[in-house]
């Protein structure tokens, strides 16, 4: 009859189906990722960082990986116009590491004295000095397991000198424009440089971790200011969704 096939459904079976799709999306996974580091959008990321800077590179002047060393020594709490502006001198005065580790420790202090922190980085440029010289031939170690055992060498430095002077990238340079830009950028939740890094070395494919961090170290330098970044400038400006964009 006509009007048993106009039976609308049940409530009950309604019911069911909406428990089922329920449980279905209750099971889906939640992303292991950040929105932030979908592969497209990272590439995309990389692609506008080389067409902004094709030629970033460190701005530490040096003539070899134990200048390097040094320089990124004292580059701590100090700009690279200041560091480079004293080692112009200093590496006069100081040629290899055996003139570093003989120094004396109070003239190496006043020597290096406008860069800050004068006396730890004084104890950090002669120990390393001294451990070159002593254990690796007087060579700057071209591993971070070696470049680590060095007095006041951490990560960053490590990754300085491995990238610059040696082209070998064992990992991210993270210093404070690449911690602000990575979080910026949404590449990062973490504030801790070391996790920072180890979420870098996830998504940036391991050729680009060195030309990476120079590139965003420029950014940072040039565009994306720690205060008003110049976003209206900024060639990423369609793939940040940072909280504090200027535009
Ligand atoms: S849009 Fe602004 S905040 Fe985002 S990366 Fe560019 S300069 Fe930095």
């Amino acid at each position: 009859m006509a009007t048993k096939s106009k039976k609308k459904p049940s409530p009950k079976k309604k019911s069911a189906a909406t428990k089922s799709r329920t449980a279905k999306s209750a099971k889906t996974p939640k992303p292991a990722r950040a929105a932030g580091t979908d592969p497209k959008r990272v590439a995309a990321i990389l692609a506008k960082l080389d067409e902004a800077y094709p030629s970033a590179t460190c701005e530490l002047k040096h003539e070899n990986p134990f200048q390097l060393l040094v320089s990124t020594i004292l580059s701590a709490q100090c700009t690279d116009v200041r560091v480079n502006q004293v080692t112009e001198t200093l590496y006069k005065k100081y040629p290899d590491p055996k003139a570093f580790a003989y120094a004396t420790p109070s003239e190496l202090e006043q020597d290096i004295r406008p860069t800050g922190f004068f006396r730890n980085k004084t104890k950090s440029v002669m120990g390393a000095s001294k451990a070159i010289i002593d254990k690796f031939g007087g060579q700057v170690p071209r591993t971070m397991e070696e470049i680590l055992t060095l007095p006041g060498v951490a990560r960053k430095t490590g990754n300085v000198v491995l990238g610059t002077a040696y082209g070998i990238a064992s990992g991210v340079v993270v210093d404070t424009h690449v911690l602000r830009l990575s979080r910026r950028l949404d590449l990062s939740r973490n504030e801790d440089p070391k996790k920072v890094e180890q979420d870098l070395m996830k998504i940036i494919p391991q050729e680009k971790w060195i030309q990476f961090s120079h590139q965003l170290i420029w950014h940072g330098r040039r565009v994306c200011f720690a205060r008003k970044p110049k976003c209206i400038e900024c060639n990423m400006e369609s793939l940040c969704y940072a909280k504090d964009k200027t535009v």
